[in-house]
This record gives C-alpha cells, sequence and structure tokens, in this order.
C-alpha cells in the first residue's frame, strides 16, 4: 500500500514544488486541485468555463464542486501507489469531504503536511514565480531558475506565463482566504495526530525535501 498525505500551507510555500518532487522521487500520485483546474480552463471544458472567474479573481471554487471532482479522481487512479494532494483540502468542510471520500475508497491519510513560511516571505516568493507556457513546469527568477535563461529545462519551450492569481491584489485576497480557513484545519489534523509541519521560510528547495523526507519516510 502506498502512502497518502496531503501538503496543506499558504501559497507560495512550495507545496507544488515539494509535492513533485517527493512524488516522484517515491512513486507517488501528485494530485493538485489548482492544476486540476488550469487544465480545464486551457481546455475550454465547462467545468474550465464555470471555474475561470473564480481563480482569476482570487476566490475558492466552491466546496462541492472542488470535492466532486477530488472523489472523481481519486475513482480514476490507483490508490495502492499512494498520493500526496496539493492544495486540496483549503475548508474545513473539504476536510470532512475528504474523511468521507477516502472513507468510501477504504484508505486514510497517513499524514497531513503543513509547509509553512511566513507572509513577507510569501510575497517575496510569488513576486518572481514563472512557469512553461507549453508544459507547464513552474519556475521562480530567484529560487528555481531555467537552466538555460529563457529556455523550459523540461520541454525546450521559450514561451513562459504568470499566472493571473499571482498578481499583487490577487494574492491578498487570496491570502485572506488562506488564514480564515486554515485554522480550524489545523486544529482538525492536530487532533487526530495528523499533523506534520515544516518551516521552509528561509530554506531552499533541496533544504526543504530532506526535511520531508526525514518527515515522512
Ligand atoms: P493552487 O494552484 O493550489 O494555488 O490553486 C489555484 C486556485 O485554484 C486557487 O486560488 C483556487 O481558486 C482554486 N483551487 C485550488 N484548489 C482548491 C480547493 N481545494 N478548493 C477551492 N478552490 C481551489
Amino acid at each position: 500500500m502506498g502512502k497518502y498525505y496531503t501538503f496543506i500551507g499558504p501559497i507560495a510555500a512550495g507545496k507544488g514544488t515539494q509535492a513533485e518532487i517527493i512524488s516522484k522521487k517515491y512513486g507517488l500520485l501528485h494530485l493538485s486541485t489548482g492544476q486540476i483546474f488550469r487544465d480545464a480552463i486551457s481546455s475550454g471544458s465547462e467545468l474550465g468555463q464555470k471555474v475561470k472567474v473564480i481563480i482569476d479573481s482570487g476566490f475558492l471554487v466552491p466546496d462541492n464542486l472542488t470535492n466532486e471532482i477530488v472523489k472523481d479522481m481519486l475513482g480514476k487512479i490507483d490508490l495502492n501507489k499512494g498520493f500526496i494532494l496539493d492544495g486540496y483540502p483549503r475548508t474545513i468542510n473539504q476536510v470532512y469531504a475528504l474523511e468521507d471520500i477516502l472513507f468510501e475508497f477504504g484508505i486514510k491519510l497517513d499524514a497531513a503536511v503543513m509547509i509553512n513560511i511566513t507572509e513577507d516571505e510569501i510575497v517575496r516568493r510569488i513576486s518572481g514565480r514563472f512557469s512553461c507556457a507549453k508544459c507547464g513546469q513552474n519556475y521562480h527568477k530567484e529560487f528555481n531558475k531555467t537552466k538555460t535563461e529563457g529556455v523550459c529545462d523540461n520541454c525546450g519551450s521559450h514561451d513562459f506565463i504568470r499566472r493571473n492569481d499571482d498578481k499583487p491584489e490577487i494574492i491578498k485576497t487570496r491570502l485572506q482566504h488562506y488564514y480564515s480557513e486554515v485554522e480550524p484545519i489545523v486544529d482538525f489534523y492536530n487532533k487526530k495526530k495528523k499533523l506534520l509541519e515544516v518551516d521552509a521560510s528561509h530554506l531552499s528547495i533541496e533544504e526543504v525535501t530532506e526535511k520531508l523526507e526525514k518527515l515522512l519516510f
């Protein structure tokens, strides 16, 4: 049986980056609700059209829709591989929904992993994020550069984009939501003795990965 984790934490704490590294290294599936929504938006699907305005304005997609998508996704994958949920659950209602969904599939979370950084650090990190327009690979102009400037390491594309919801005025909205939503989530997993925490504030990507590996495996 694989391991089942969810990575929680503020925007730009490195959830996505760490989920990608750890899942590759340990053969787990990386399941990002944000990525599902972004893919849906770029494909112009019905889901994409529904969530585009919400996401572009920095709001959360409604719980019912998000829970449905997660349930659907978990029904389609090989659960024996294990997974890292990245960006879900994001509200206490999603936490309860996830408990029900996992119960239906006969599995339990091994841990909720909080990757934390300070608010100042969030702003500093977000202002440098960009990604490949073709394959979606994430980069940062300071901490995670392309090996050759202007060329994607993964697919060789020269086109890069910034996420719409990484604009400063949108970030403020996302942060306000985050702080009010995360407290009950942390309490929930803490009471269940499922919470693990990593302070990633002044650490490199590699240092955070190392800490996570020690905690999780
Ligand atoms: P992320 O890539 O995880 O930062 O997600 C980008 C955006 O997708 C968020 O700002 C939300 O609008 C939406 N989103 C992703 N995951 C969730 C979730 N669990 N619940 C609601 N909205 C979500």
